[in-house]
């Protein structure tokens, strides 16, 4: 299917890789409309791709080594034990991951977009109206434009979602990410190829070093848990969405850092309350399944079509695959309806499986902890077993294989 003029709405990692999807399938004119105003903002914080799907992603070139990143082989989970530094290690994993820094990856991918892609900055849409040969855009300045096809890669609250499936959003699973990256990477244990998951009753933080962008590494962290449910908590809270660095309330802040003074083993308590915290910030997590990732001349990709819960590490991976999805469909089909069945049909069953995989890890990893102190490797080994129906390659485990349909 050649030629047609293609919105993509959000300018972000699925933005980005849509954008380079839609000029390799042989639209004639891309434009990507991306609400924030310069660029995307950085907090400095990690994302981890699975080796394998990095692999994948690589071979369908949607990202390279250049791109900067940090290894990752082994994932320690430990309690605190007392006043020994590390706390006990209850068990290990391979983690064969690459940790990036979400700015440099964003960057990276940025720059991939090609030149005779119209990406405008600050850009807002605030309604799309489909109609039989595509869809209109209406901007928040009032102005509005007719594309062919409008593709949604904006995110956990989709404005193109909302005119596709009206009343289906995103639904707050309960509790936090908390998240921070520290300057201070002294002393980490094997060098740093570990990944830490720090565990506690009612939650966990996972631990790990990323690029700092500029040659260096940082650690970035986050924090799981439900927050106090008092009538003082943050009005955000009650309906939650993203609480930026600086925006925290001190009594939120105030029962994350005694979680964390209580529960975490010495060293990397000392680690996560070191880092300033002005420049922690809160991410509620959330549950998004779709019932198609088409509907019309509308498609959704990345955070916008599902939004699976963190704890499958494969967010960033399922937004660049369907990308590489949108690009096969569009070489593949003949007709608009031909590309958008073509991708439907590859996408949404693996949307779905991972947000029903990210569910059950957040109900025994943070809503439902086990009592982690009782445990040793091979409890340890069970209890991941069971979240994982048997192996993480069937799982979905950091990402479902593009290979495998
Ligand atoms: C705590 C946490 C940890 C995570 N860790 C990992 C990890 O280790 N590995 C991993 O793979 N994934 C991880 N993820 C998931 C990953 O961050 C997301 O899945 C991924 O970034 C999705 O990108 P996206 O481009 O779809 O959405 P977003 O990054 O949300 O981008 C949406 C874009 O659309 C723009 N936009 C929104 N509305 C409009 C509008 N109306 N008009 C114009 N523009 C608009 C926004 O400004 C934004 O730039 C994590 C997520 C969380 C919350």
């Amino acid at each position: 299917m050649r030629g047609g003029s293609i919105a993509v709405v959000g300018g972000s990692i699925a933005g980005c890789a849509t954008a380079l999807a839609a000029t390799r399938g042989g639209a004639e004119r891309v434009t990507v409309f991306e609400r924030a105003d310069a660029e995307l903002r950085d907090r400095g914080v990690g994302i981890a791709l699975q080796s394998d799907r990095y692999n994948e992603l690589k071979d369908a070139g949607y990202v390279a080594p250049e791109m900067p990143w940090a290894p990752l082989t082994r994932r320690v989970w430990s309690v605190r034990d007392g006043e020994a530094a590390n706390g006990r290690a209850i068990g290990e994993q391979p983690f064969p991951f690459r940790a990036y820094n979400w700015g440099s990856l964003w960057s990276e991918l940025r720059r991939r977009v090609p030149e005779d892609v119209d990406y405008r900055s600050g850009a807002v849409v605030s309604a799309v109206r489909p109609d039989d040969e595509g869809a209109t855009l209406r901007l928040a300045d009032g102005h509005e434009e007719h594309f062919d096809l409008v593709i949604g890669a904006d995110g956990y609250r989709s404005v193109v979602r909302e005119a596709m499936f009206p009343g289906v959003s995103a639904e707050y699973a309960g509790y936090i990410g908390w998240r921070g990256a520290s300057a201070d990477i002294e002393g980490l244990p094997s060098d740093g190829l570990d990944a830490h998951n720090i565990v506690f009753p009612g939650g966990h933080c996972m631990i790990y070093r990323i690029p700092d962008g500029t040659g260096g590494h940082r650690l970035n962290w986050v924090l799981y848990t439900a927050p106090p449910q008092t009538d003082g908590l943050h009005p955000d809270l009650r309906t939650p969405t993203s609480l930026p660095p600086g925006r925290l309330n001190s009594e939120l802040t105030d029962h994350l850092r005694t979680l964390v003074a209580e529960n975490f083993p010495p060293f990397w308590a000392a680690k996560v309350l070191g880092t300033p915290a002005e420049t922690t910030f809160i991410q509620p997590i959330y549950d998004l399944a779709v019932p198609h990732y088409t509907s019309g001349r509308m498609a959704l990709v990345g955070d916008a079509a599902s939004v699976a819960r963190p704890h499958v590490g494969a967010g960033s991976v399922k937004a660049l695959q369907d990308a590489t999805a949108l690009e096969a469909a569009w070489i593949a089909g003949d007709s608009w309806k031909d590309v958008l069945e073509r991708y439907d049909s590859g996408r949404g069953a693996v949307g779905s499986a991972m947000v029903t995989l990210a569910r059950r890890m957040g109900s025994t990893q943070v809503e439902n902890t086990p009592d982690w102190s009782a445990m040793g490797q091979p409890e340890f080994d069970a209890w991941w077993q069971d979240q994982n129906s048997g192996s993480d390659r069937s799982s979905g485990f950091g990402g479902h294989s593009l290979k495998v349909k």
